[in-house]
């Protein structure tokens, strides 16, 4: 979890970001979040056993018991790495589903905050993650012409310091790959 954490400030895409911290601070999250945020981190490499282990310890923080926690949400855990029912082996949503699909209603965290986020939330937040206000202005200009991944791409630029990323974005996935691919 730990490690998670440091990659969720540096690798993760702003909507994976909020889903992880929302896992953290509440140690729950409804079943939006937990499809959208569970198949990114099978995306990013987590075995089905780190997958369990992962959220079992966050869960039972709050208030889910472990025996609850096997007997109710181990099982879509397994389902979402094909292990059971119709044994489909589920990918992670790209952006384009998060901005489309199943839009966010109260206590929700998933969705994509640049498409479904209060613009004047949307702010604050990447003030407090320390984006200089002609980026935040650039990207509230993005978000207000419904650019969403642009808006994101240029989030992407402004924490990795580079000008310019060179490839459009269309993938939580994919903005972990190239992010770890610069700091690494
Ligand atoms: Fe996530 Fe894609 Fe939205 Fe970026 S554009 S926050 S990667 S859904």
């Amino acid at each position: 979890l730990d490690q998670v954490d440091a990659l969720s400030v540096k690798s993760f895409p702003l909507c994976m970001r909020q889903l992880h911290k929302a896992l953290r601070d509440n140690h729950h999250l409804r079943h939006g979040g937990r499809m959208q945020y569970g198949l990114f981190l099978k995306g990013i490499g987590l075995t089905l056993e780190q997958a369990l282990e992962f959220w079992k310890k966050e869960f039972i923080r709050g208030k889910v018991d472990a025996d609850k926690f096997d007997k109710g949400y181990a099982y879509s855990i397994r389902h979402s790495y094909g292990k059971e029912g119709k044994r489909t082996d589920y990918t992670p949503y790209s952006c384009m589903k998060i901005i489309m699909s199943n839009p966010p209603s109260q206590g929700d965290y998933h969705g994509c905050p640049f498409r479904h986020s209060d613009p004047e939330l949307l702010k604050q937040k990447l003030q407090s993650y320390k984006i200089p206000p002609s980026g935040i202005t650039q990207i509230l200009e993005l978000v207000k012409g419904m650019h969403y991944q642009l808006a994101c791409q240029k989030y992407f630029e402004l924490t990795h310091d580079v000008d310019d990323i060179g490839f459009s974005l269309n993938h939580p996935n994919q903005y972990f790959t190239e992010s770890q691919r610069l700091l690494n």
